[in-house]
């Protein structure tokens, strides 16, 4: 039996299947990750502006680079990988998406059950009081402001993206909610995440300490291998249509 044909099957079996996604499910619709080959953001380090500190010392730079992510992303379209797991939810077939993503393209993709462990790019939030709002690239939103770094209507401080940097907290109703479904299903299927970040990469380890099977769909090997009942080595979007095929073929 193949790797895709075993993946198949687990989900079919499956009562309770869950997808956990990570910067590669969004790669096939030209997102850079990251990570891995393709992640290298030209002369940024993310590393250097996602984090309190660097926006801190300098949020129009930070604001900057954010608001080029923000570009890239409503340029983009969701890619097949979002797009079957939308449909798996529709017939039955997955819970819920927890995503590591800030894009909103599985929402866009017509996903209902998003937990998004990072927040979203597109909401502005208050450094300092209760403050938020949510851009709608569609209408423009969010995409340039008139004054960088923007400030909050209500008290005047400054914004920040609703992402979640380095060396902060998970919001924690995402956080509770991702990991009783990491305990509760039977299968969790692991697409484009490089197991780096914590605690998004403990999720697959509680699942699988819970009975879950887990599925790595990742062109590359990761910190998660390992714990994988089934790899396919594959990209995303390629990997998500046979997949689905095969779940059709056997249904
Ligand atoms: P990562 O960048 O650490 O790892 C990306 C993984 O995707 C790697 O394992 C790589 O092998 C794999 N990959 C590359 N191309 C792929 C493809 N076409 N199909 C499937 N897999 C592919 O990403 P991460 O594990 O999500 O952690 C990085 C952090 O960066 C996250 O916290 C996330 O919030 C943030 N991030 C988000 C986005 C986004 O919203 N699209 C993009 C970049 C980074
Ligand atoms: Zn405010």
């Amino acid at each position: 039996m193949s790797e895709l044909e075993r993946a198949a099957e687990l989900i079919l079996d499956a009562e309770t299947v869950v997808a956990l996604t990570g910067a590669g499910a969004s790669a096939d619709s030209g997102i850079p990750t990251f990570r891995g080959k393709d992640g290298l953001w030209n002369r940024y380090d993310p590393r250097e502006l996602a984090t309190p500190e660097a926006f801190a010392k300098d949020p129009e730079k930070v604001w900057k680079w954010y608001l080029w992510r923000r570009k890239k992303i409503a340029e983009a379209e969701p890619n097949d990988a979002h797009r079957i797991l939308a449909r798996m939810e529709e017939e039955g077939l997955l819970e819920a998406v927890i995503t590591q993503n800030v894009d909103g393209l599985h929402q866009r993709a017509g996903s209902e059950r998003v937990i998004e462990l990072h927040g979203n790019i597109w909401r502005d939030e208050c450094i300092d009081c209760d403050y938020e709002r949510m851009n709608d690239p569609e209408r423009g939103e969010g995409l340039e402001y008139d004054e960088l770094p923007p400030r909050c209507p209500e008290c005047g401080e400054l914004l920040r993206p609703g992402v979640v940097w380095f060396g902060e907290p998970l919001p924690p109703d995402a956080l509770v909610e991702a990991e009783e479904l990491a305990r509760g299903c039977d299968v969790m299927l692991v697409i484009g995440t490089s197991g780096e970040v914590r605690p998004a990469a403990d999720l697959p380890v509680i699942a699988r300490q819970h009975g879950a099977r887990l599925i790595e769909i990742n062109p590359s090997e990761t910190q998660l291998s390992h714990h994988m009942h089934v790899c396919i080595r594959e990209r995303a979007a390629p990997a998500m249509r046979r997949l689905w095929e095969e779940i059709r073929a056997m249904r």
